[in-house]
């Protein structure tokens, strides 16, 4: 595997007398400078926390996404998101978004998807028809459909878990019954009791909507590990989701960036893959980074700090996705 282009030292490769002002990454106000090089090609973009925050686009998300297709650039919206991509462009295109900017969408609900449908591979292949359905109920359960599914409540029955949300259980029924995310982790208590694995279709563990953090279903999936539950995880930071992307794009992995606001998903994907990246501060790690208004720009040593602690290493560093 590449290694990550940042040239950013690992942790433990630091001397110990690291001056505090070593920039390990680039500092950016936007991306204008990064464009205009045309250094790379391939642009694989977070949403959540970088486009938009779930109800409006940030200020000058979009004029940025169409001043960046003029210089030719092939963009993918790379996302953790449980729903399938063309909701994702659809829900971009409502944000007022124009879809046609990008080249498509790539989401975990999508991974997720294929693999179920396919279940061409040894591990999907053995999985069974019969799981528990964890799933959203105020933001729309996640249909199934075309999978041949057989949503089961009692766990007796479940040959594993899908989770899609954290909300609600999945009724044989076709429905879901809202259930309290303390519930629900009694009903992975039971599935760990029963050693059956987990499919997580959204690895984050909390996701900023209007400057809210939601608990997503990566925060289920941690608590099944601990349980001592075996878990898919299927999306960032697995490198699967970012070669998927660059595939998509039609551009190397050498020439693509990942845009991102969570150096645990977005930043540690893209080290994964081999992948140069981009750190939005503003987004999911704003407060932790001491930031309290949009376009604030962080300190470079809290940001070193937080690298650090997410073992995360960002090639460039900007308050928010601007020009
Ligand atoms: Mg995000």
């Amino acid at each position: 595997m590449a290694k990550c282009s940042s040239g950013f030292p690992s942790s433990s490769s630091l001397p110990a007398s690291t001056p505090d002002n070593l920039k390990p990454f680039q500092t950016l106000n936007g991306i204008q400078q990064l464009a205009e090089s045309r250094q790379f090609k391939g642009w694989l973009l977070d949403q959540f926390g970088v486009l938009h925050d779930g109800r409006k686009p940030y200020p000058g998300a979009i004029s940025t996404l169409e001043k960046l297709a003029n210089y030719g650039a092939k963009m993918v919206i790379i996302s953790n998101s449980s729903r399938r991509a063309s909701t994702t462009l659809e829900k971009l295109k409502s944000l007022g978004f124009d879809p046609s900017l990008f080249v498509g969408a790539i989401t975990s609900g999508e991974l997720t998807h294929q693999n179920l449908q396919r279940s061409d591979d040894a591990w999907f292949a053995a999985l069974g028809k019969s799981c528990i359905h964890m799933t959203w109920k105020d933001r729309g359960a996640i249909c199934l459909e075309g999978l041949g599914l057989q949503v089961v409540e009692n766990v007796e029955e479940a040959e594993f878990i899908l989770a899609h949300g954290t909300e609600a259980l999945g009724l044989s029924s076709g429905g879901a019954a809202p259930m309290k995310l303390e519930d629900l982790e009694t009903v992975l208590k039971e599935c760990a009791a029963k050693s059956i694995p987990m499919i997580v279709a959204n690895p984050d563990f909390v996701t900023v909507e209007a400057r809210d953090l939601r608990v997503m279903p990566g925060t289920l999936a941690a608590k099944y590990e601990k349980l001592g539950g075996e878990v898919k995880w299927m999306g960032k930071p697995d490198k699967i989701i970012y070669i998927a992307a660059a595939q998509m794009a039609g551009i190397d992995a050498s020439h693509c960036v990942a845009v991102g606001d969570s150096l645990h998903h977005d930043i540690k994907g893209a080290n994964a893959a081999g992948i140069s990246s981009a750190f939005v501060t503003g987004g999911i790690h704003a407060t932790e980074l001491g930031l309290h208004t949009f376009g604030e720009v962080a300190d470079d040593s809290s940001v070193h700090a937080l690298a650090l602690r997410y073992d995360a290493y960002p090639s460039y560093v900007l308050p928010s996705f601007n020009w």
